[in-house]
């Protein structure tokens, strides 16, 4: 593993850190931790920890001993200071000398012993840290330490290249117990360099950030040069075969059966190297086994769902199989759950689904509440899963047993990493046409807020590209009256997201002229944007609703010129009058698939529909003032895009509303429905 440590560039890091107020130690502490979290060898999204003891004045002034240690919720890659809760150092040995108190009790304690009590929490490893001497300390679940400690002569084979300078400790649930282990053995006389945990990973100090980093990234070397120096068997490998069943076909079967009680997005991911390590003949039986490290269950599950397809004839026996085999999965599931649960401690049990399902032949599924998490897993399990065939090309590979891959999966410390507040459309896929208008922009916050994934489908991509600046929104730039273009687009999402849930049907354009004047070009320009496109997303995106056989709810922003016409306005309202058809006639024949269809008639929104121009001439046509014509309605207040984004999310979430119109427009009798 090369060396990235640059004394020039730690120079520079403590200057630039010291002008925001941070001290040297924790300066230097941040510069290394980045180092480590940049190499994905070493750790991988929030894993592996580092620390610094350092000196703080408290609140009276007295210089207290604290150790800063990476808190719950950072990225070794781009943690900064705010990252480093300080906790107090004395108060911590303290507690490792007691017999026994539970994690949440030492959780507990860590926070009572903040500097700061608005910091993030301390790492569970907190402890760790604490009682060993050296002042600068890195924890990583490198793959080249867990690829020796992961066989069944871990231990023997650590001895040897590490005996001299490491402690090897025999695998221990991390937590208050592991602390009392280590407490146990370690001795600051024994000059140490660092401690092999066994089937977990590695930690190292030094005096300074250099040494411990170094330290670090030789015995990571030596573990590389021991497992180059191996003999490698050749794993039997399945039979290739060319895709029968695309992933985009098998995707939203998968979702059908996968999001019963809640609902996830399901990611897909192939590359080669994957490919011929989910090919491996034997891979149910290497996967089976366990995890590498124990944090990965709570982003792998105990084992993944390994599936072949080769075998399927055709279209029905390949739903059949994967009806059965993803029940299968619940069942071993539920009985994993059932064997292991402590009664004492009543733990509710996880959604019995699979996080990751690998398909022989064809690719990978990872799993997750939203994109993000679905990604982790998926990069989290990729790299298992190559670690583990690559340490049965050599030997065997061994994990912690399932009890205490249980223990680790349950334990009340690893789910406090998932961020488990729940909002009302976690998992659900939206995609917002005429996302780049002000009405598509203020949809998509109201809905991003309340926890779905928003792809944006807009025209306009420069437009669309500043709206999803902010790396909130996914988005493409298509013409939604072209439905092969619009199709790629449903082929990306559903490669990404693994299908949809909510349709935003928003893309419109306004026309005004005399009804018998308007050319003929004109106004079938009209019905091919407000009636045309329309037809073409809520096809497309039915069909693959169907598929999912978890409904679905369309929503489409028709307009109150829909029921309520306006003078020099008939190729628009005329458009929208058959969208308002439209929205009933989904309705009224996808219903039965549980599949929703509903409107809003907004009126009078300043948008870049409603232009400042448009306004002029609209208030002129009924002869009055434009503020007047803002706030003509019944209630007297100008309506905003935040009043339309706020009706189509109460739409979204009425499980019961279908062949509704919701008006938006501040009252207006004339435009009243029924
Ligand atoms: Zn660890």
């Amino acid at each position: 593993m090369r060396n990235i440590f640059s004394k020039k560039n730690l120079k520079s890091s403590v200057l630039s850190f010291s002008k925001k107020n941070v001290g040297k130690d924790l300066a230097e502490r941040i510069y290394t931790s980045r180092l480590i979290g940049s190499n994905s060898e070493l750790v991988l999204h929030g894993g592996g920890n580092t620390s610094v003891k350092s000196k703080i004045k408290d609140e009276d002034g007295k210089l207290v001993d604290v150790i800063y240690i990476k808190g719950s919720g950072s990225d070794l890659d781009s943690i900064d200071q705010s990252g480093f809760p300080a906790v107090k150092l004395r108060p911590l040995i303290e507690l490792v000398k007691m017999d026994h108190i539970s994690d949440e009790e030492m959780m507990r304690y860590l926070k009572n012993n903040l500097i700061n009590h608005k910091s993030p929490n301390p790492s569970v490893e907190t402890l760790v840290h604490a009682i060993i001497n050296e002042k600068f300390i890195d924890h990583t679940h490198s793959t080249a330490i867990l690829k020796i400690t992961d066989r069944p002569n871990g231990i023997k084979i650590c001895k040897e290249l590490f005996g001299k300078n490491f402690l090897i400790i025999p695998y221990v649930m991390p937590g208050f117990l592991l602390a009392k282990k280590i407490y146990e053995i370690y001795q600051s006389s024994m000059k140490l360099h660092g401690m092999i945990l066994h089937k977990h990973g590695i930690f190292t100090f030094g005096d300074n950030a250099e040494e411990s980093f170094k330290r670090m990234i030789k015995a990571v070397t030596t573990a590389e040069n021991y497992l180059k120096n191996q003999k490698v068997y050749k794993i039997k490998k399945i039979k290739k075969t060319n895709n029968r069943f695309d992933p985009l076909l098998i995707a939203p079967l998968i979702k059908s059966h996968l999001c019963k009680n809640e609902n996830y997005i399901l990611n897909f991911r192939c590359n080669q190297d994957l490919l011929d390590a989910i090919n491996s003949e034997d891979i149910k039986k290497f996967l089976s086994k366990g995890v590498v490290t124990p944090d990965h269950v709570i982003r792998t599950k105990p084992f993944p769902l390994i599936l072949n397809f080769d075998k399927c004839k055709n279209l029905d026996v390949l739903k059949k199989k994967i009806m059965q085999e993803i029940m299968k999965y619940k069942y071993n599931y539920i009985k994993y759950f059932k064997k292991y649960n402590n009664p004492k401690k009543s733990f509710q049990m996880l959604d019995p689904i699979p996080q990751i399902i690998l398909i022989q032949n064809i690719g990978m599924f990872s799993v997750g509440r939203n994109l993000n998490e679905a990604l982790v897993n998926g990069d989290v399990s990729e790299q298992s899963i190559k670690t583990i065939i690559s340490i049965e090309e050599q030997s065997k590979f061994e994990s912690i047993s399932r009890k205490d891959i249980f223990d680790v999966e349950y334990w009340s410390l690893e789910q406090a990493k998932l961020n488990k507040i729940k909002k009302p459309l976690s998992g659900n896929v939206v995609i917002i046409t005429g996302g780049a208008g002000t009405i598509g922009a203020s949809t998509a916050k109201k809905f991003r807020e309340n926890g779905a994934e928003v792809v944006l489908i807009d025209k306009d991509k420069k437009k669309l590209k500043n709206i999803a600046e902010n790396k909130l929104y996914d988005f493409y730039s298509c013409d939604v009256s072209n439905r092969s273009d619009f199709k790629k687009v449903i082929d990306d999402i559903t490669a990404t997201y693994g299908g949809i849930n909510i349709v935003i049907s928003n893309a419109g354009s306004a026309y005004q002229s005399p009804i018998a004047d308007i050319s003929d070009s004109e106004i079938k320009k009209s019905f091919e944007i407000n009636f045309f496109s329309h037809q073409i997303v809520a096809s497309e995106c039915v069909k693959l609703m169907k598929e999912q056989n978890l409904g679905g709810c369309l929503l489409f922003n028709i307009s109150k010129q829909s029921v309520n016409p306006g003078k020099h306005f008939g190729a628009y309202g005329t458009s929208k009058a058959a969208l308002l058809a439209l929205c009933k006639q989904y309705a009224l024949e996808y219903g039965k698939y549980g599949i929703r269809s509903n409107g809003v008639n907004a009126d009078r929104i300043k948008s870049g529909l409603l232009t400042d121009k448009l306004i002029d001439e609209r208030a002129r046509a009924r002869g009055i003032s434009i503020e007047h014509y803002m706030n003509s309605n019944l209630l007297g207040k100008q309506v905003l895009p935040e009043d339309v984004a706020d009706a189509f999310f109460h739409l979204s979430i009425s499980k019961k509303t279908t062949a509704s119109i919701l008006t938006v427009d501040g009252g207006n009798i004339e435009a009243s429905l029924r």
